[in-house]
């Protein structure tokens, strides 16, 4: 994947993003040096996002630019896909998690979220959730 299209691909996931302002930082010229190619800010968290393909490397005054961002408070790396994007924006969002089921790590989609996506560990959690049910059931 070139450069251009991986911005292209994460500047669309970040459209659909609830709270999300977004914008792409055009280099050349005319823009700012060292600047991350995107840049966002989402429900009051910034983030700058220096994309490069899976071979390509930052430049010292985009290393720089990034160290400064988070020395900032905001959020800022070098990613390679939108998969990437997504795992920061979302683990942001909702935080991490460690399922109870298998004990692996997970990026919540939802604040109570317990279990990871796995289909055994939601068959776990759709068990738990029908045992709670019978036992208040029988309480009453
Ligand atoms: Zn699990």
């Amino acid at each position: 994947m070139k450069e251009a299209d991986i911005v292209k691909a994460i500047m669309k996931y970040l459209k659909t993003v609830p709270g999300c302002f977004c914008w792409k930082e055009h280099g050349g010229m005319y823009g700012t040096a060292g600047i991350p190619d995107i840049i966002a800010c989402i429900n009051g968290h910034f983030y700058g996002f220096e994309v490069k393909t899976e071979s390509g490397k930052p430049t010292k005054l985009q290393e720089a630019t990034i160290r400064k961002i988070i020395a900032a408070g905001g959020t800022a790396m070098v990613v390679r896909s939108v998969e990437e994007v997504r795992a920061i924006v979302e683990g942001n969002m909702y935080g991490y998690g460690v399922c109870v089921n298998c004990g692996a790590f997970f990026i919540k989609n939802g604040s109570r979220q317990k279990y990871c996506d796995n289909p055994e560990c939601k068959k776990a959690r759709n068990r738990a959730k029908a045992q709670t049910y019978y036992h208040r059931k029988n309480n009453h």
